[in-house]
């Protein structure tokens, strides 16, 4: 499946572009079994690691779907909200989409907490296709009626058991609460503890379930990089790390 080509899913052609720009030659095994289905508007429930291609097979097939369904932003809403644990996660995926979206027109936000609102609530004001958030400054925004999530098309939430372990749990589900009944929604997680599987459970409508995670690890590590354990003395440190990237 993995030999797939990116021709197949006959992307808008600006977004083809990108990929050939990019130099992404063959979808990784995530994108070839997600980017048909998220084409389709299908839910999906993505077990998988960082570093496996996972943004760019949610972010690939949605601005593909929002470029063949243009709408103009409304005020203080979007149309596609990815939610993310952590302000570097969300300024990656960020930067992925625009990278990805640069010659579709796609009005895009990244709101995360640490520093000043006001840019991002004046941002909001004529409202966003792509909004990249972090739980907490999300829902402060929610709070004070700068952000509205009642006409959202896609909720994609990235990195679910990191959320659990940073405690954003009680977050996410308020912000799942305000989401409109009718939407696509996206659930990526490297691992499925209970409550992540519960989360996933209430949130999702039929999904596809796609797992990359080889079965016999737990860790977050993917399988091409390799590692291994090597003492040394302190000041041959640096020697032993150059004669093993040589
Ligand atoms: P991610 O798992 O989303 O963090 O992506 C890991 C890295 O793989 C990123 O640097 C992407 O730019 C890159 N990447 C994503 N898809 C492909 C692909 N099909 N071929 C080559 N590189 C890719």
């Amino acid at each position: 499946m993995s030999e797939k080509s990116f021709e197949d899913f006959r992307f808008v052609r600006p977004l083809q572009k990108a990929i050939n720009r990019e130099q992404y030659r063959t979808p990784t095994p995530i994108q070839a079994a997600a980017i048909p289905r998220i084409l389709q508007g299908r839910d999906i429930l993505g077990v998988a690691q960082t570093g496996t291609g996972k943004t760019a097979a949610f972010a690939l097939p949605l601005l593909h779907n929002l470029a063949k369904n243009r709408k103009p932003s409304r005020a203080k809403s979007c149309r596609v909200l990815v939610l993310s644990p952590t302000r570097e996660l969300a300024s990656q995926i960020a930067e992925r989409f625009s990278a990805y979206g640069r010659a579709l027109n796609q009005r895009q936000m990244t709101v995360y907490g640490g520093v000043s609102e006001n840019p991002q609530i004046k941002a909001m004001k004529k409202g966003v296709h792509v909004l990249v958030a972090t739980p907490g400054r999300l829902l402060d925004l929610m709070n004070q009626g700068h952000i509205d999530l009642s006409g959202l098309d896609v909720f994609v939430l990235d990195e679910a058991d990191r959320m659990l372990d940073m405690g954003f749990l009680p977050d996410i589900k308020k912000v799942i609460a305000k989401l409109p009944e009718k939407r696509q929604s996206l659930f990526f997680s490297a691992t499925m503890p209970n409550p992540i599987v519960e989360l996933a459970d209430g949130l999702l409508h039929k999904p596809v379930k796609i797992d990359v995670t080889p079965a016999e690890s737990a860790s977050s590590v993917i399988d091409t990089i390799e590692q291994r354990v090597l003492f040394v003395e302190h000041s041959k440190k640096r020697q032993l790390l150059s004669h093993l990237l040589k």
